[in-house]
């Protein structure tokens, strides 16, 4: 019997944890570790809770969850609890599939002023993340700028300007909602420091934005070069760049604003005591097509700042580490350590792109180690001693379904359930 461990239980983990099992059927048993008692990482905490369609993938994760050699290990964070050479003790192979969840800082002054926060803080509090559930963003003020031309920043910038009724059927929280329903904010700035034909935005995600109930969508067609230009782009990118010129023609017959503002690169974010304004440069393409500023500035009112430019992964000791994720070779760390997802990859592509890389290192364990072939790792029962034995209460795949069935039992009408954020609630509903 083999016994292997995937930290982590996003979509990286648990395509992962698929792969696995089907190489190796009843002859492995593969735990999948979590620091929190719930899983589906970036599919809980990070997809935006207005595109339920996304989530349903957890659907097929269940499946795997319900395999007779899977099981769930929540409660449990790897490099604090126990490290990963006693994981390595214990398992035949170890997988890091932790995600990117911190946010890459902007480095300019005055990004530590109240108002300005990063896109995981402010994605994590509307999707019930338990550490940025307290975050309070600044809604008070009429004025909102999201740093960035990706799609966070899209998501940002959507669910700051969506109606309570727009959120009918999403799993967004309570406190969030009820936040964002009295929220000042009517103008939403979205910076772009390179232009139109360098965005990082899906048509799907800009489709959604000319029909929001309340707000409009607008650019200025200055900022485009002339149209016969999109002709060589990728298709998916001619796409993203034809529904942007499309917003010029948008009536302005709503209360809010969507600006996106193109060729703007954030200088400084300005205030007393808190964000007021971002200071913005102008800048044009460079030989290699890198922003370059043209040293003629302007200034965007804020009180509310959003950085959404990337994340990174959580650094684990003893894990060489470099360029906000893990280094690998092709998902080999080290001998039996691998990384899969965000956390080989860096934070890029879709929640599909992660099956690929499951697959692969899946395929290089069953490589060295055959199905079949024997192992002396005590896996799980070594696991479950060494952690009792440090007062680390674990829990398993019961405790997250009595969780997840609370949750849903106490949904909000229009809401598919009503997530715990807090771990105090997660426990107290295990009783614990
Ligand atoms: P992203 O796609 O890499 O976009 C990051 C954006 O930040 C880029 O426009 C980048 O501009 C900009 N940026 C980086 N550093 C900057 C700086 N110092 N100053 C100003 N701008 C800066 O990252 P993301 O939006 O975080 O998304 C991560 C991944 O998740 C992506 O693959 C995304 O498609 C995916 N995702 C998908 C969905 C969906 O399918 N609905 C939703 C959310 C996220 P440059 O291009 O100039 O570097």
């Amino acid at each position: 019997m083999r016994h292997f461990a995937i930290v982590g239980s996003g979509p990286a983990g648990f395509y992962t944890a698929e792969a696995l099992e089907k190489a190796y059927g009843e002859k492995a048993r593969i735990d999948i570790l979590d620091r929190y008692p719930v899983p589906y990482g970036l599919i809980r905490f990070g997809v935006a809770p207005d595109h339920q369609s996304l989530k349903a993938v957890s659907k097929r994760y269940d499946k795997v969850a319900e395999c007779a050699g899977v099981d769930f290990i929540g409660n449990v964070t790897v490099g604090r609890d126990l490290s990963i050479a006693e994981l390595l003790d214990l398992y035949d192979a170890v997988v890091l599939a932790t995600g990117a969840p911190h946010d890459r800082k902007l480095g300019v002054p005055g990004e530590e002023l109240p108002g300005v926060i990063g896109s995981a803080e402010f994605v994590g509090w509307y999707n019930g993340h338990p550490e940025f559930a307290d975050l309070d963003p600044f809604l008070r003020g009429t004025h909102a700028v999201v740093v960035g031309a990706g799609n966070v920043a899209l998501d940002c910038a959507r669910i700051l300007s969506k109606t309570r009724a727009e959120f009918e059927g999403s799993d967004i929280v309570g406190h969030a909602l009820d936040a964002l329903d009295s929220s000042a904010i009517r103008t939403v700035t979205i910076l772009g420091r390179r232009g139109p034909h360098q965005v990082a935005m899906t048509p799907k995600e800009l489709g959604e934005l000319g029909h929001l109930e309340a707000s409009v969508p607008e650019v200025d067609l200055t900022d485009f070069p002339p149209v016969e230009a999109d002709e060589p782009l990728e298709p998916g990118l001619r796409k993203s760049v034809t529904i942007l010129r499309s917003f010029a023609e948008l009536p302005h017959d709503k209360p809010k604003r969507m600006v996106f503002d193109f060729f703007a690169k954030p200088l400084r974010i300005e205030g007393e005591g808190g964000a007021e304004r971002v200071i913005v440069e102008c800048t044009e393409l460079d030989e290699k097509g890198g922003a370059r500023g043209t040293g003629e500035t302007y200034e965007v009112p804020a009180s509310l700042v959003i950085t959404a430019i990337g994340y990174s992964t959580s650094p684990i000791p003893d894990v060489p580490f470099e360029g906000g994720k893990f280094v690998n070779e092709r998902g080999c760390i080290a001998d039996r350590l691998y990384a899969v997802g965000w956390a080989r990859r860096g934070p890029t592509g879709t929640i599909g792109t992660n099956r690929p890389d499951g697959y692969e290192v899946a395929e290089q364990i069953a490589a060295t180690m055959p199905a079949g072939s024997a192992g002396e790792r005590e896996g799980a029962s070594g696991l479950k001693r060494l952690l009792e034995s440090r007062g680390v209460m674990p829990t398993d795949y019961d405790d997250w379904r009595k969780i997840e069935q609370t949750e849903v039992a106490n949904a909000r009408p229009g809401s598919p359930r009503e997530k715990f954020v807090r771990p105090h609630e997660w426990l107290g509903v295990l009783g614990r």
